[in-house]
Formats: structure tokens, C-alpha cells, sequence
């Protein structure tokens, strides 16, 4: 047996992003079942031991600047029709339901948006995609919207705009989780300052181990941390390393954040189904349990081996979505 198999079982294990229900979308996937192509369907998140899922509803180019509400609601159907038609995935709205979801031995499908066009112009829009199950979004894809600047527009050094900061409090208010991955570097200093609630970088690493825009740098860390955030560890080569797509080099991500802020702020945001290559050894999602062997490998305890796969995600959602 793989060393660290009955911890991986045991331990809630939770993945902040995959773009899964683009690729249905787009026709190059039936449904959530068994699929020979792309990253993540139910049986490789249980063969992978994933109880969450967060899937992404990501806004494509040609619905933006004034379709987001359509594509976001295209993507939350093709969501709800599996949670109608699978008896093996449950939606989580609360962090109580990932233990029923464990309990009924189901996979947790938490529903989050990548990208706040989503939310158009009107706060109506936000509480109406809150009702539909929507539990944590992110500001922006990497160009401006109607919210913030992405990173992609940082030498415009814009941050939120108003609407965004509105976004933001009634976020809050709702208890839905804020997500600062693909923001600009100013749009993430506003949202720590506004935000109430400890914020998540769903799908980013650390800039100091690869130097890309999409990472947080060393600042950006400790600020997150101190406000209680967590950041997941994302798995595309350009995020881990353009020279060392390796399965030990996302490892290094981990022990960079956990040597600047301890294990209580770091966990997984894959990018399954939204990056091209994978690293070796983390081929798709069913292969997981290599990343608690390879924590056990380099000496982390069993405490902050449970906090990385899914613990410190979990404290974020109890404290936001109760
Ligand atoms: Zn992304």
C-alpha cells in the first residue's frame, strides 16, 4: 500500500478548482461520468479520495463584456442536471454539507464562478446566482470587468472598482467566498482591506518559487494568511514550473508557503480540465494520494498533511458559508 493511504481515506480532501464543466460544456466531455479524457469525473475524484470539488463555471471570451450571466447560467445547469441525475455527488451550500456528503459516501460539488461578469451590473444578478447554489467567486478572469482589473491589466495598476467593493460587502453578507486568484496585484491589496471574511486565491502558487504574475508574491502570502485566507496549489506547468512539471516541484510550493506562514494557509486548486499538461505524477485527479505520500515523504506531520488536503479550505467555508 502506498505510504499514507489510510490518512488520505481519512482526511477531508478538497480541490478549489477544476474546469470540468467547461469542457461539458464545450462538447468535448458527455457528463461527470467515467471519461478516458481530460482530469476529473466522479470516478477518478473517488479513486483520487476527493470528498469537495469546487467546479468552476468559467466565462469564455465571446460572452464577455455583457453575456456573463448567460454563460454562468449555461455552465449551472450542465452542473444541476448531474446533481439531478447522479446519486453519487451532493451540492455543498454549508460547510455541514461535506459531512453528509462523506457520510452518504457522495462527492461534495461546490459551485464557484471564475470570473465576475458573471455578475454583470447588478447585485440582483449576484444574489440570484447565490440562490442557485453559487458559493465563491472570483472577481476576474485576467482582463478588466466591471468589478476589478485582472492580472493581465497591472500596468493600469487598477484595482476594484465601486460595483466591486459592493460585490465584495454583499459577498460577504450572503456568505459567499471571495476569490482573488487572476486579480491584479492592486485588486487583491482592495479586497483584503474591504472584505470582512477571510478570502481564498482559489488556484495560485508562490511567485518566489515561479516567478509569473498569476503567483502571490512573498507580501501577498502573509497578507492572506493574516487575514485567515487560503491559497490552493495550482498544478499548470506555468504556475509550477515551466522547467520541472513535476509532482516535487508543486511539493516546493507548499513548503515555500508553509515556511513563510505555517500549514494553516495553503491546500489544492488543481486546474484540472483547465491547464493542458499535467505534472508527473499528478496526472489527474485520481492520483491525488501522491500528494499526501509526498508530504509524508518530506516530514510534514500528520496535523498539517490533513490541513493541506482539505482542513484549512474547510475553516474558510465554515467561517464564510456557516
Ligand atoms: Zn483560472
Amino acid at each position: 500500500m502506498r505510504e499514507g493511504a489510510e490518512l488520505h481515506r481519512d482526511a477531508v480532501v478538497l480541490d478549489a478548482h477544476c474546469d470540468t464543466l467547461y469542457a461539458i460544456m464545450e462538447g468535448q466531455r458527455e457528463d461527470l461520468g467515467p471519461s478516458d479524457i481530460g482530469h476529473v469525473d466522479v470516478p477518478r475524484l473517488r479513486a483520487g479520495g476527493v470528498d469537495v470539488q469546487f467546479f468552476a463555471c468559467w466565462i469564455p471570451s465571446e460572452y464577455k463584456p455583457d453575456r456573463g450571466l448567460k454563460a454562468a447560467l449555461k455552465l449551472l445547469d450542465i452542473a444541476h442536471l448531474e446533481l439531478e441525475r447522479r446519486e453519487d455527488i451532493l451540492l455543498i451550500l454549508s460547510r455541514a454539507d461535506v459531512d453528509r456528503a462523506r457520510a452518504e459516501g457522495k462527492v461534495g460539488v461546490l459551485l464557484s464562478i471564475e470570473g465576475g461578469e458573471a455578475v454583470e451590473d447588478d447585485l440582483a444578478y449576484l444574489r440570484t446566482l447565490y440562490r442557485l447554489g453559487v458559493r465563491s467567486i472570483c472577481l476576474t478572469w485576467n482582463q478588466r470587468n466591471l468589478l476589478a482589473d485582472g492580472v493581465a491589466e497591472a500596468e493600469t495598476g487598477g484595482g476594484l472598482t465601486n460595483l466591486g467593493r459592493e460585490v465584495v460587502r454583499e459577498m460577504n453578507r450572503l456568505g459567499m467566498i471571495v476569490d482573488v486568484s487572476h486579480l491584479s496585484e492592486a485588486g487583491f491589496w482592495d479586497v483584503l482591506e474591504v472584505s470582512s471574511h477571510p478570502v481564498i486565491a482559489s488556484h495560485s502558487n508562490a511567485r518566489a518559487v515561479c516567478p509569473h504574475p498569476r503567483n502571490l508574491s512573498d507580501d501577498q502570502i502573509r497578507a492572506l494568511a493574516q487575514a485567515g485566507g487560503v491559497m490552493g496549489m495550482n498544478f499548470s506547468r506555468l504556475f509550477v514550473d515551466p522547467k520541472r512539471h513535476t509532482l516535487e516541484r508543486v511539493l516546493d510550493h507548499i513548503d515555500h508557503v508553509v515556511e513563510l506562514v505555517g500549514p494553516e494557509h495553503v491546500g489544492l486548486g488543481s486546474d484540472f480540465d483547465g491547464i493542458d499538461e499535467t505534472p508527473e505524477g499528478l496526472e489527474d485527479v485520481s492520483r491525488m494520494g501522491n500528494i499526501t505520500a509526498g508530504l509524508l515523504a518530506r516530514g510534514y506531520d500528520e496535523e498539517s498533511v490533513r490541513l493541506i488536503l482539505g482542513g484549512n479550505f474547510l475553516r474558510v467555508m465554515e467561517r464564510v458559508m456557516g
